[in-house]
């Protein structure tokens, strides 16, 4: 089996880690494995920092094996490797990256130099260039990063862009936006506050449900828009986005209305509301309606 190899010289963060990243992958392809969970950290002597990349089939499955590396500051801080190892995998190994699951929110300090608007513009620049799916970018219009405040503690995230948000570049701005609207209303909050975005940036063709490849294609860079965000409450609207987001196979009727922990957030799954339009029932309405009432009450409770 191919390891991880650790490069002689330790100093320069960037190297340790692309040895890192390249050792995983190639163990990665080697096995046929999907999934890597990677973590920065403090090590166990004081004033040092160390990088733990851990592959795992899945978030809940035990590691399936792990690489870590320590070394006295300033040559890795947390931040540096933290940086790094995300920046690696998400440009190198997006395929890799099936199960992206990338330090808590917490652990990631806000770079000073950029601020919250310009990194999550650069995120949309990126975006607006990205061919990781042939077919999606051959269709779009337009991409569909997401929008909102980049300073709020609440993220709604949908499955993808439908044909107004294509020809738009917004998130939910066509039918079911309408409801989420009324949704976020109904809550105190107006759309302005929140973000709201989706697992694919692009419009699959004829709406339909985003391919396991582009889910994972996609996945980075919500990763990275939520680790500049850092919300505490995450609304996943629907069964794809609870699905990517959780890494389940659960169905929506089964997780909605509970909280789950993610990377520091609490995550709150619910019915999409362009499923509500399609079933518009006072059982359905009510059911999404208490969900809201608790994303409202966990947002009090944490004083925001
Ligand atoms: N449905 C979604 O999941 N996202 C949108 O942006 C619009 C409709």
């Amino acid at each position: 089996m191919t390891e991880p190899r650790v490069p002689e010289d330790i100093s320069d963060p960037h190297t340790v880690l692309q040895s890192v990243a390249a050792g995983l992958r190639a163990r990665l392809e080697g096995e046929g494995r999907a999934g890597l969970t990677a973590v920065a950290r403090p090590a166990p002597q004081a004033g040092e920092a160390e990088a733990v990349a851990e592959v795992r089939e899945c978030p809940a499955a035990p590691a399936a094996g792990s690489i870590s590396v320590i070394a006295p500051p300033p040559a890795l801080s947390p931040e540096a490797i933290a940086t790094t190892i995300k920046a690696e995998f998400a440009q190198q190994a997006p395929h890799a990256a099936r199960t992206l699951d990338l330090f808590d929110f917490g652990s990631v300090p806000e770079d000073g130099a950029v601020s919250r608007e310009e990194a999550l513009a650069r995120i949309a620049a990126e975006v607006a260039e990205c061919e990781r799916c042939r077919e999606l970018a051959a269709s779009r219009n337009r991409t569909v990063p997401g929008q909102g405040s980049p300073h709020t503690k609440l993220v709604f995230v949908g499955e993808g862009p439908g044909e107004e948000e294509d020809r738009q570049g917004l998130a939910f701005v066509g039918r079911a936006g309408e409801l989420l609207t009324k949704m976020i209303e109904a809550i105190g909050l107006t759309r302005e506050q929140v973000f709201i975005c989706n697992i694919v940036k692009c419009r699959p063709p004829a709406n339909r449900t985003p391919m396991p490849d582009e889910a994972a294609n996609c996945m980075p860079y919500l990763a990275r828009q939520l680790e500049i965000i850092r919300p505490r409450v995450i609304c996943a609207l629907g069964g794809t986005a609870a699905k990517w987001l959780l890494q389940t196979n659960d169905g929506i009727t089964r997780l909605r209305g509970r909280f789950y922990p993610y990377r520091g957030a609490q995550l709150m799954p619910t019915f999409h509301p362009a499923y509500v339009l399609r079933n518009y029932t006072p059982d359905t309405r009510k059911k999404v309606y208490d969900d809201l009432l608790k994303v409202r009450a966990a947002m009090d409770a944490a004083g925001i």
